[in-house]
Order: structure tokens, then sequence, then C-alpha cells
């Protein structure tokens, strides 16, 4: 037999309206293209996206999830409203499209809401971000509430947990006040913090020190707190990481694409901070590979081999299982796994499973099963033909 078993990969850092400029925004815009540029036309797209649109581009970027063995993803939801900022009538509609697209491909959803309140400190209203917009904790938190609640009647296997997008995009209070919900809940508290150099620089303007230690000093990190990207942080920010038992969800793949920074793995790794890893703008999506980029981009910059582990291939594959369900607020799911083909030319002649971890391509992913049902059978979503057809006729309006 060939045909052996691996445990189903959890991406805990998606945007899904992002798949939708995959490979559009790779040509020069300004006289230096950065992380600020790629933002303007990601958000070009978010203005134009319909309901039914936010639906079908989501159920792409999860049916693609699913092809290349990731049955858990976790949702960093931030697109909330009509174009012009006021909401629908049904505030959560633009999440229950993304909850209804997880639901038809059968992938496994955290649905972290994400809070967005201001464009920067001391900086005017940016209209790109009018469909992020929740001016207060308390009317962020009775929305959020409402969905729990109506998520809770239908009985849907979804998850909630939240999501103070970032420093920059709100008042400290508001910060606090997300952190201390998640706490008293006990709900995963995810954030984007230190992505960007320009980040830095903003935070220590108003709050007179960088993200991590802001957040550590106000005591609010814990083990149930993931930093998102921590590309550019200090070593006493590590400690604090460390000290506090909270996860780094890096995305590699995306940061390399937007030239972010190569993610601290080997200082965090030192430090005992468990890393995962996400395919955040969905520019690939490939999670091993992540887990790989996480050692690779270490070696281009050290100019050595071999640097996170002696014995490399458990540790890759636990950043891309394990360390994410954590993250994600579950003990990892037996009933989630993935059958692969040990005679696919991208693996044939591996000592065993762990062996792949190098090289595995999404052909050797045969059969992918969530909570125990089969949801890709031989390769193939049942309803993969559908799924691609409506993506491409969204991209076919939306690019017109
Ligand atoms: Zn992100």
């Amino acid at each position: 037999m060939s045909k052996v078993r691996l445990p189903g990969l959890v991406n805990v850092h998606s945007h899904t309206f992002q798949r939708a400029i995959r490979g559009r925004t790779e040509h020069r815009t300004a006289a230096q293209d950065d992380f600020w540029t790629w933002r303007e036309a990601m958000y070009h797209a978010a203005q134009r996206l319909s309901p039914g649109d936010i639906y079908d581009v989501a159920r792409m970027a999860f049916l693609e999830m699913a092809l290349s063995g990731i049955t858990h993803v976790g949702e960093f939801h931030y697109l909330h409203h009509q174009p012009n900022g006021e909401p629908y009538d049904d505030p959560n509609l633009l999440a229950r499209q993304i909850i209804g697209a997880a639901e038809s491909v059968g992938i496994r959803l955290t649905l972290l809401m994400c809070a967005y309140a201001r464009a920067g400190y001391n900086k005017p209203a940016n209209p790109g971000q009018a469909r992020f917009l929740t001016a207060t904790p308390e009317l962020f938190l009775q929305r959020f509430e409402e969905l729990g609640a109506a998520i809770a009647r239908e009985e849907t296997p979804v998850r909630l947990a939240l999501a103070p997008h970032s420093i920059r995009a709100l008042p400290f209070e508001y910060i606090r006040e997300l952190v201390r919900y998640g706490a008293a809940h006990k709900l995963p508290v995810h954030m984007h913090l230190s992505e960007q150099p320009g980040e830095l620089d903003q935070c220590r303007a108003e709050h007179g020190t960088t993200p991590v230690a802001l957040l550590a000093q106000h005591d609010l990190l814990s083990d149930t707190f993931t930093a998102v990207h921590a590309t550019h942080i200090s070593d006493e920010e590590v400690q604090a990481l460390a000290a506090a038992g909270a996860t780094v969800c890096a995305c590699p793949t995306t940061e390399r694409n937007l030239g972010d920074g190569i993610a601290p793995a080997d200082r965090l790794v030192a430090a005992g901070v468990p890393i995962c890893v996400g395919t955040d703008s969905q520019i690939q999506i490939d999670l091993l590979e992540d887990a790989r980029e996480l050692e690779y981009h270490l070696r281009l910059q050290r100019l050595r081999r071999v640097v996170l582990a002696d014995d490399l291939a458990q540790p890759l594959l636990d950043i891309a299982t394990v360390n994410g369900s954590k993250s994600l607020g579950g003990a990892a799911n037996d009933d989630d796994h993935i059958i692969i083909d040990l005679h696919d030319p991208s693996i044939a002649g591996a000592p065993d499973e762990l062996g792949a971890v190098f090289s595995l391509e999404r052909t050797a992913i045969r059969d992918v099963f969530v909570g125990g049902k089969q949801i890709i059978h031989d390769g193939r979503h049942l309803l993969q033909e559908e799924i691609v057809g409506r993506f491409v006729a969204v991209q076919e309006r939306l690019w017109r």
C-alpha cells in the first residue's frame, strides 16, 4: 500500500477575498512598490465585491485549501459592510457568506471576527476602508454576540473568535476591551502585529513603544493570544510572548510576496514560542511550503543549513498542524486527516510520510476528511467544477 495518513493541515490566517487579486498586483504602480501600495490595490478589489461575490470567492479559496490538505481554517474576517460603509440589514451578512462558503466546501472554520475602527493614529479616514469599520467596541461586541447566538441556534459547527485588526487600526481602549472580552469568554484572540517597519513607527508615535511591547506592558498577552506576523520584534518582545504562552502565526509566502521581512523563527523556537502558519493573501496556497520557508528564509539570511531543529520533519509538520489547532482554540482533531500517495512523483522514494514533508505537492493528496466526513475524493471535490466556474465568472466581471 502506498497510501498513508497525515493529520489535516491547519491554516491559521486567511483573508479569502484576497484570492480575487492573486496575480493581479504583480506590476509596478509606484516608484517603489511595497506593502502599502499593494494594500491600495487590495482595497480597490474589496470595494467592488458583492455579498454573492464574497461567497463565490471564499468558496474558491476554501476549495483550493481543501485540495491542498487543509482541513481547518481561521478566517480573519474584516469585510463587514456595504461599499459606502453602511451596515447591511443583517450586519453579519458577509460573515454569513463566509460561513456558508465553508459549509459548502466542508472545511472546518474558525471565524475570527475582525474589529477595525480607523485608518491609523492621526490619519484621515481612507475611503478604501469603509467596509471594515465599526465605530465602538460595544457595537462590535453586540454584533459578535448576535452572530454567536444565531450560530448556536442553527447548531453550525463554526466557531467564533476575536480579531482586533492591529495597533494602527484601533484606539488602545478598543483593543483592551476586546482582549478582555476574549479572556473572559476563553476565546482565541488574534491580532496583526509588527508586520511592517512603518507600523512600528506609527505605534512609537502614538504609544512610545512597539506593538508587542505595548500589549505586554498592559498584560494583554496570554496563552489564547496569537500574534500574526510578528516579523519585526525585539528579543525582549520574543521573551514577552514566551512568558505569556502566546503563539505566533507567520505567513511566509505572503510576507515574501509583500516584501515584509523574514520571520524570526529561530529566536521564537529558541524561546519556546509555538509557531503556526497561514496563507494570508492567498498568493499561493501551500501550507507545508509556508512551514519550509520559515527554515529556508533563515538559510538564505544566515548562509547555513538546518537552522530551526536538529531534525526538521516533525517540527515543520507540527507548525502546519498541531500548533495551528492550539492557536484556533482546539485540540488537533483525529477525524481531520488526509491520505497521501507515497507513489506520487513529488514524494516517490521518501522513507515515510514524514520524509514527504519537504516536497509533497498537491497531486499527492488523494483524500481529505473533516470530522470523519470525506470532502476530497481521489484529488477532487464533488462541487469543484461549479465552484471554479462561478469564481471565474466573478473574476471576469471584477476585472473587466
Ligand atoms: Zn492578514
